[in-house]
């Protein structure tokens, strides 16, 4: 996970101004000093964060951060807005751009520390949950239905000792659709709609207890490990702001408390939060639905093992026959050599689809690794599988292949396989793979573009 930068300003000083406060905390810095350099920055570079003014000749920063969001190639990039001073015009305005975060022109050193240092750790969690998803999945973009998700209110635990202060915040959350429960309430409830909080929202100042023992508590649970935590904060109040946020807070509102801001951070922290949660429920889904391969379609190795199997017990138990056929392109490599790995790709999907019409809906085609495939036929002897190997072979050979997505460019391609049947209770798994691939070589070093049949 790289903690590099886009920061987007016009004014060559405030560019400058702003590498060197980040380089100085060791973070990469890109410029770009208008709007369009910034889109294709965002698009090549992929920074962590984009640091983004408002005020730009040409197309201003809502401009780019509408263009940024719409892009699937850089919708996840989180954007923070600098706006001009406290203008809560713009902030809405920013959100509605899509902005992740703002910042007040002056910065100061404190805000921005803490916001990147909050983004870094959204982005580490975000990122290692994108890359584990299912490969050739689109980087963590959203379906509408999960678009839709991200915005419903949230639920949000209010922790202030203060009576006046705490409705004055409740206000504006619950106008804006949230549910708010302060701890008297959870108490009360015994705990009764605890259980799906989004945001703990923790006032540091005027507590009956210590605040950061209770944010390394929140941290440290596993009922609330996953919670936002915004922690309010006067600004006499920053080291021990700081601290919370070492101990794990998701961001810092100042006090006293604007509405708008409020609802501002409410919302990107919800968002957040749910963005993990898809992406979680989705590399959980991914594991179990992995059977399949991305490219092409077909069954993967390790489906195909197991169901290589299930067959064989199932042909022990009932005296049934079954055979496999290992199908391996000729020459493949020069494929790819001569016309690029994406040509290569295209062959391999074109490879699956005609094997997959030269079989019987219940014959399970895998593509175990690169160009090899393999045929599950159950209740076939392996005589009838030579004859479908046979008409694999035929149709591979008899119509060419389609190199780029119009069909212009076509090249020959040509097959190898070997079948192998199941021999009975002593068989393994193992053991028919190997005869199926000892077949295979034979049949690639007796001339290719056969197939070799040491079951029949
Ligand atoms: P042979 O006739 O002996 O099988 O020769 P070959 O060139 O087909 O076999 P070899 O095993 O030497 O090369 C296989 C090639 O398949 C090498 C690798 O680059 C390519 N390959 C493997 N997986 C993929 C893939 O997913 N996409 C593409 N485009 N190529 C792949
Ligand atoms: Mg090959
Ligand atoms: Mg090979």
């Amino acid at each position: 996970m790289s903690a590099k930068l886009l920061v987007v300003d016009d004014i060559l000083a405030n560019r400058r101004l702003m590498q060197a406060k980040l380089e100085a905390k060791y973070y990469s810095v890109l410029l770009a000093e208008d709007g369009q350099k910034a889109l294709e920055i965002a698009h090549a570079d992929q920074p962590g964060i984009i640091l983004l003014d408002v005020m730009m000749p040409g197309m201003d920063g809502y401009e780019v951060c509408r263009r940024l969001k719409a892009d699937p190639e850089t919708a996840h990039i989180p954007v923070v807005m600098l706006t001009a001073l406290n203008e809560t015009a713009d902030r809405v305005r920013g959100l509605e751009a899509g902005a992740d975060d703002f910042l007040t022109k002056p910065v100061d050193d404190f805000s921005l520390m803490a916001r990147i240092g909050a983004l870094n750790r959204y982005n580490a969690v975000a990122h290692e949950l994108r890359n584990r998803e299912a490969n050739g999945v689109r980087a963590g973009a959203l379906s509408d239905d999960e678009s839709l998700a991200l915005e419903r209110g949230a639920n949000i635990l209010l922790i202030d000792s203060r009576e006046g202060v705490a409705n004055a915040i409740r206000e504006p959350l619950e106008q804006a659709g949230h549910r708010v429960l302060t701890l008297d309430e959870a108490d009360q409830s015994n705990g009764r709609g605890t259980s799906h909080l989004d945001i703990i929202l923790l006032s540091l100042s005027h507590q009956r207890f210590d605040p950061l023992r209770l944010c390394a508590h929140f941290r440290t649970t596993d009922a609330t490990r996953a919670l936002s935590i915004i922690v309010m904060a006067n600004s006499s109040d920053r080291e021990i702001a700081a601290q919370a946020l070492e101990l794990g807070a998701s961001d810092i509102i100042q006090t006293p408390v604007v509405p708008e801001e409020l609802l501002a951070r409410v919302n990107t922290q919800t968002k957040r939060r749910r963005y993990v949660d898809i992406l979680r429920r989705r590399v959980d889904r991914g594991l179990e639905l992995s059977v399949v391969d991305q490219l092409t379609g077909l069954y993967n190795r390790r489906y195909m093992t197991n169901q290589l199997g299930l067959w064989m017990k199932r042909a022990a138990a009932g005296n049934i026959p079954l055979s496999v056929i290992a199908v391996d392109i000729d020459h493949f490599k020069q494929v790819n050599d001569k016309y690029g790995h994406e040509a290569g790709d295209r062959v391999l999907q074109q490879f699956a689809e005609r094997i997959q019409e030269n079989v019987r809906p219940k014959d399970i085609v895998c593509r175990p690794g690169g160009e090899e495939f393999l045929v599950i036929m159950p209740e076939t002897t392996g005589e009838l599988a030579g004859r479908a190997a046979e008409r694999i072979r035929r149709s591979i050979a008899a119509d060419r292949f389609a190199l780029d997505g119009n069909g212009n460019d076509v090249i020959e391609v040509t097959v190898s396989a070997g079948v192998a049947a199941y021999q009975g209770e002593q068989d393994t798994v193992a053991d028919i793979l190997r005869r199926a691939d000892a077949a295979l070589y034979r049949a690639k070093t007796s001339g290719r573009n056969r197939v070799t049949n040491i079951a029949a």
